[in-house]
C-alpha cells in the first residue's frame, strides 16, 4: 500500500485483515491486492469506490462520511469495496454485485444487511446536510432528499408528483 495517510487507523487495520483473508481464502498473492487508498471522494450519493484506471487500482473513500458516521460504522463500506477488488483479481469479469461478489462478502463475514450500504446513507445526509434539500408531495409517499440544485430546479418549474399530482414543496 502506498500514497496513504495514516489518519484512519481502524480502516487501514480492517483492510489488512481483509487482505490476509483474501490471500488465504481466494489464493491471491499479496501484490495483486496492492492498492492506493484515497480519502478524497466528495459525493452526496456515493459512499466509497473501487477504481481501476490505466491498470492502477485505488479505493476512494469519503472522508466527510467517515467523520459523520465514525470509522467503525464505515467499515461496511470498506468491506464492500474490498470485495470488488477481490472479484476483479479473482474473476476479472463479473457483475458488480453478482453472485461472485456476494460469495466474497459472505466469506468476509459481512452481514447481509450491509450488502446494500443504505443503512449508511443517513450519514451521507448528515455529512452533506448543507448541500441537500428535502421535498415532499401531498401523498407523502414521495419524500425525497435531493441535491440543492436538483431540488431547486424541481421547485422552480413546479414539478408534480406522478402518483398524487400535487406539486412538490420543500420540507423544513
Ligand atoms: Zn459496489
Ligand atoms: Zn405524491
Amino acid at each position: 500500500m502506498s500514497k496513504k495517510k495514516d489518519n484512519f487507523k481502524i480502516i487501514e487495520d480492517h483492510i489488512w485483515k481483509l487482505k490476509e483473508k483474501a490471500i488465504k481464502e481466494f489464493h491471491l498473492d499479496e501484490t495483486s491486492l496492492d492498492i492506493d487508498i484515497y480519502y478524497n471522494l466528495n459525493s452526496i450519493r456515493v459512499l466509497g469506490m473501487f477504481v481501476v484506471k490505466d491498470g492502477v487500482k485505488s479505493f476512494r473513500f469519503n472522508k466527510k462520511v467517515i467523520v459523520a458516521a465514525g470509522e467503525k460504522k464505515y467499515l461496511d463500506v470498506v468491506t464492500h469495496e474490498f470485495a470488488h477488488l477481490v472479484v476483479y483479481e479473482k474473476y476479472f469479469q463479473a457483475a458488480p454485485h453478482g453472485k461472485e461478489w456476494q460469495k466474497v462478502m459472505q466469506i468476509f463475514g459481512a452481514a447481509e444487511t450491509s450488502y446494500k450500504t443504505t443503512s449508511l446513507s443517513k450519514y451521507l445526509k448528515k455529512a452533506y446536510s448543507d448541500k441537500l434539500k428535502k421535498i415532499k408531495c401531498k401523498c407523502h409517499k414521495g419524500k425525497y432528499t435531493l441535491g440543492i440544485v436538483k431540488a431547486d430546479n424541481l421547485l422552480k418549474r413546479n414539478a408534480k408528483c406522478v402518483k398524487c399530482g400535487s406539486k412538490f414543496k420543500e420540507v423544513h
